[in-house]
C-alpha cells in the first residue's frame, strides 16, 4: 500500500501546493480522497491512470476539496467518521448540518491508513486514527504563526495547528504522522518549526508534506 500526497495545500492559491487531495494505491487499485484544486494534473505527475481511480471520496464540501471534482470521475461517495470542522464557532445548528466533514478510515492488507479530513480533536477523530499505521492530518500552522485572533479560531475549530497534531497522533498510536493542508507560507522554514513542534508531542516518524510526497505502509 502507498499513500500520495498529491496536493498538501489549503483553499488560498499557493505556487508551491496543490489543494489538499491524497490518494492510497493498493496494487493497481487507487482510492482517491478529495479533488482538490490541481488533482488530476497532480495524479498525471504520479503516473495515475484516471481510469483507474476508484472510488473518490470526499471528507467535505469545502472548495479546496472538491474544486477540481468535475475533472475526475465521481464512482461513489460514502461517509465513515464525522468530525469537527467549525462546530465551535457559533453557527446556527441548520448551518452546521449543511458544513460537515468527514475523516476516513482504510483498511487493507493488513494496514490502516486514517485521513483526518478537515478537523480539531474530537471524537470521529480518535476512532478513525486509533492504531493506525499512517495518519494523514490536516496542520494548518504552528503555534509560532498564530498572527492574531482569527488565526487562533482557526486553529482551535476548523483546521488543527501543531500544538494538538502530535498529541493526537500519539493518543491514537500512530505509526507514522503526515501532515497536510499547509497554509501558504512565504518564509518555509516555519516548516521546520512546524516538524519540531509536532515532534514534541509524537514520538513516531513525522512526514511534512510536500506535493507528490511518497509514503510506503
Ligand atoms: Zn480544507
Amino acid at each position: 500500500m502507498k499513500v500520495i500526497l498529491l496536493g498538501t495545500g489549503g483553499p488560498r492559491p499557493d505556487p508551491r501546493r496543490a489543494a489538499t487531495t491524497t490518494l492510497i494505491r493498493v496494487g493497481d487499485d487507487n482510492v482517491l480522497f478529495d479533488a482538490g484544486r490541481g488533482v488530476v494534473v497532480q495524479m498525471a505527475k504520479a503516473s495515475i491512470p484516471l481510469d483507474r481511480v476508484n472510488p473518490v471520496l470526499l471528507t467535505h464540501h469545502h472548495f479546496d476539496h472538491i474544486g477540481d471534482l468535475y475533472d475526475v470521475m465521481l464512482n461513489s461517495w460514502m461517509p465513515a467518521y464525522r468530525v469537527r470542522h467549525g462546530d465551535g464557532l457559533g453557527f446556527p445548528p441548520a448551518f452546521l448540518q449543511r458544513w460537515m466533514c468527514y475523516g476516513y478510515r482504510f483498511e487493507a492488507e493488513g494496514k490502516v491508513v486514517a485521513i483526518s479530513g478537515d478537523t480539531v480533536d474530537c471524537e470521529g477523530l480518535s476512532q478513525l486514527a486509533h492504531g493506525a499505521d499512517l495518519l494523514v492530518h490536516c496542520c494548518y500552522m504552528a503555534s509560532a504563526e498564530i498572527e492574531d485572533e482569527q488565526f487562533r479560531r482557526v486553529v482551535q475549530h476548523t483546521l488543527a495547528g501543531g500544538d494538538t497534531v502530535g498529541k493526537i497522533a500519539a493518543r491514537a498510536g500512530a505509526k507514522i504522522l503526515a501532515l497536510t493542508h499547509h497554509r501558504p507560507r512565504r518564509d518555509q522554514h516555519y516548516l521546520q518549526i512546524l516538524a519540531e513542534e509536532v515532534a514534541r508531542d509524537f514520538a513516531g516518524r513525522v512526514i511534512v508534506g510536500e506535493d507528490l510526497t511518497e509514503i510506503e505502509v
